[in-house]
């Protein structure tokens, strides 16, 4: 037996269960909309090219139209002014790096209760009191239940209200904690009122900056250990891209 055989026949008899955190990719699929000066991006849609008819008798293809930040996403550190022209666009990343342990921070009770909730350090350190340090070379993922709205553009969206990661936060884990990135449940990785924190929209800027990566529109982080489950993020090597829509699968072990 080696590692792989193992872990293959772990996944094929469910001890290790892969849980799908991907939402699913429609023209339903949430977007962000910027105040009208600035550029937009696109939602996802599908053009269908045919359909077992006289546009292609035996196969059915559509092309597709999407923002590379549109649904379940990877940001990628040339995404941001403060990673600069020069820094890792998506198709650069180690493919090592796309497959990593996650510790996951459970905030859902606290964002039912207040949608502006934000994570802070002190939040963190209570976590890894409890579990432990977070996970070197691993994803910070971060639940707040919005996960549950996502069916629901309006809802998911909130007039601009959804929890996030404060400004401290945010530069604590870009520079000193042991994570290649934060992956959330919202549209974006910065909370809805980040637009008007010092730095505005304080994980993009202090991540990206950093050289580390963003997550969004993640889903079932509730079916997730505190620890232990593993990460794969495989998002499309859009050469030049910012981000690219992304599969994100997670290993668990089930006892
Ligand atoms: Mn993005």
């Amino acid at each position: 037996m080696t590692l792989l055989s193992d872990l293959v026949a772990a996944v094929s008899g469910g001890s290790i269960e892969v849980v799908d955190l991907t939402a699913p990719l429609s023209e339903q699929t949430p977007i962000l909309t910027l105040p009208e000066q600035f550029g937009q991006t696109w939602p996802f849609a599908l053009s269908e090219i045919s359909r077992y008819d006289d546009r292609g008798p035996a196969w059915y293809w559509n092309n597709i139209t999407t923002g590379e930040h549109t649904g379940t996403h990877f940001d990628a550190p040339v995404h941001w002014v403060t990673g600069g022209p020069d820094a890792e666009d998506v198709s650069q990343v180690a493919p090592r790096k796309l497959l990593a342990p996650a510790a996951v921070l459970d905030f859902s009770a606290e964002a039912a209760k207040d949608p502006d909730f934000l994570l802070e350090i002190d939040h963190v350190r209570q976590w890894e009191a409890q579990h432990g340090p977070l996970p070197k070379g691993g994803w910070l993922l971060y639940r707040t239940g919005w996960d549950a709205r996502s069916s629901d553009a309006d809802a998911f969206i909130n007039g601009g209200r959804s929890p996030g990661i404060s400004v401290e936060c945010a530069k604590w884990i870009a520079e000193e904690a042991p994570v290649i990135g934060v992956g959330v449940e919202t549209v974006g990785t910065d909370a809805g009122a980040a637009h008007s924190f010092d730095p505005a929209f304080p994980c993009h800027t202090f991540l990206l900056g950093s050289n580390k990566y963003g997550l969004t529109q993640l889903r079932n982080l509730g079916e997730l250990p505190p620890t232990g489950a593993v990460v794969i993020a495989a998002p499309l090597p859009i050469v030049g891209g910012s981000g690219s829509p992304c599969r994100v699968l997670a290993l668990v072990e089930r006892r």
